[in-house]
């Protein structure tokens, strides 16, 4: 890249993440959470978690076993179908819907558990997308570029994690349902997120009503697991994520339920603008969030690490830990009620376009230069300078892209 370019660039990207950086604070301290109103407490949850990582890493390692799960692929049949053979017996209810789409054939696979409850309202979406990239586009080795990459971490960890839930929410009781959304077609060339997309553009005024929130997961087994504040999100989600996270131990200097102080793995003061899976139910006004790591591998600029989109993207890069944690966070999430009785939020940052159909890009990358503590003043002098700097970078790296 031209030196004067990148100069450029680099202190637009200063500027972006300063502006940007608007750290979540939990809702609460001392591991009480705001969003029960008789007191309680995540901690009171804690002992109750069922989530086995290992059996989340077993079934990425089966995932990456059976091949490019590419739309309309042998390898994607296999995987519906094995979920569905293990879901319908214990009284999931499996719907698997077929779209066309920029020449593919896409199937998002859907499981619902159905509150029992009474007073049951309204559900939860948890979903990943289950299909692998078709090319290692981001590959150092050109001859590795044109084949399709292992898809470890993105994104059988995120699809191993819904379905290890899967064998733990009927014995939940929770008062909503909880649909596991394994979405299709996330990762094909230049056309992202249209499983997602699809999806979103098929429900009706009284299903988004009923969706109390959608919560995705990509990415997220990284054996260096940095849980980084994805936008565009919603801010009571994030808040309680925090919350929730802090209680596992997963907050730097954050004392966990038993006064541990946590790791520094829920990283929510790095914001990484991110145009994922979330974008099309956040742009309906569902309050969405993004559990992503973007930093796969090395830090790279425009890219989500040095893993990322290449051959590398291996099982032995993720651990049952990682994907333990992760798994237990959204867990933890549902057993509190923390998905559900959210504020709607569909303020997009000026820099999105839901409508465009981009994945997961880098629009910025937190690097070495990137700042972690922005004052109101500095804030309003990003302010002049992020029209056109964002806009330049967009622009750049819609360029960029492969
Ligand atoms: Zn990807």
């Amino acid at each position: 890249m031209h030196r004067s370019k990148s100069r450029t660039l680099r202190l637009g990207i200063v500027l972006t993440v300063l502006f940007l950086m608007a750290p979540v604070h939990g809702e609460t301290s001392g591991n009480s959470y705001a969003w029960a109103d008789d007191g309680s407490s995540p901690c009171d949850m804690i002992d109750e978690l069922t989530f086995n990582g290992t059996l989340a890493n077993e079934s990425v390692q089966w995932q990456v076993d059976l091949g490019p799960r590419l739309p309309g692929s042998n390898a994607s049949l296999a995987f519906r179908d094995n979920i569905k053979g293990l879901l319908e017996p214990a009284g999931w209810d499996i719907t698997e819907v077929e779209h066309h789409r920029h020449g593919m054939n896409l199937t998002n696979l859907h499981a619902r558990w159905a509150s029992t409850a009474n007073d049951s309202d309204g559900q939860v979406v948890i979903s990943a997308h289950y299909d692998s990239r078709g090319a290692a586009d981001r590959d150092e080795n050109e001859t590795n570029r044109s084949l399709p990459v292992p898809g470890a971490n993105d994104a059988a960890s995120g699809a191993a994690i819904l379905y290890e839930l899967a064998r733990h929410i009927p014995s939940m009781n929770l008062t909503y349902d909880v649909v596991l959304f394994w979405n299709d077609a996330e990762d094909q060339g230049d056309n992202y997120t249209l499983g997602s997309e699809v999806w979103a553009e098929n429900l009706s005024a009284s299903e988004i009503n009923a969706t109390h929130a959608f919560v995705l997961l990509d990415m997220v087994g990284d054996a260096d697991l940095q849980l980084q504040n994805i936008n565009p999100g919603n801010d009571t989600l994030k808040a309680r994520l925090v919350d929730l996270g802090s209680a596992l131990g997963l907050v730097n200097e954050s004392k966990d339920c038993n006064g541990t102080l946590g790791r520094d793995i829920i990283q929510y003061d790095v914001v990484v603008p991110v145009l994922d899976d979330h974008v099309h139910p956040h742009a309906l006004g569902i309050p969405s969030i993004d559990i992503m790591d973007p930093v796969y591998g090395e830090p790279k600029f425009y890219s989500f690490g040095s893993y990322w989109h290449t051959m590398e993207d291996t099982p032995d890069k993720v651990s049952a830990e990682s994907l333990g944690h992760v798994g237990r966070l959204v867990e933890l999430g549902l057993r509190t009620d923390a998905f559900i009785d959210l504020v709607n939020q569909t303020e997009m940052p000026n820099e999105m376009d839901a409508e465009q159909h981009v994945e997961k890009t880098p629009i910025s990358q937190p690097g070495e230069d990137s700042v972690n503590n922005g004052s109101p003043a500095m804030a309003i002098i990003a302010a002049v300078f992020i029209a056109t700097f964002v806009m330049s970078i967009a622009l750049l790296e819609w360029k960029a892209k492969p």
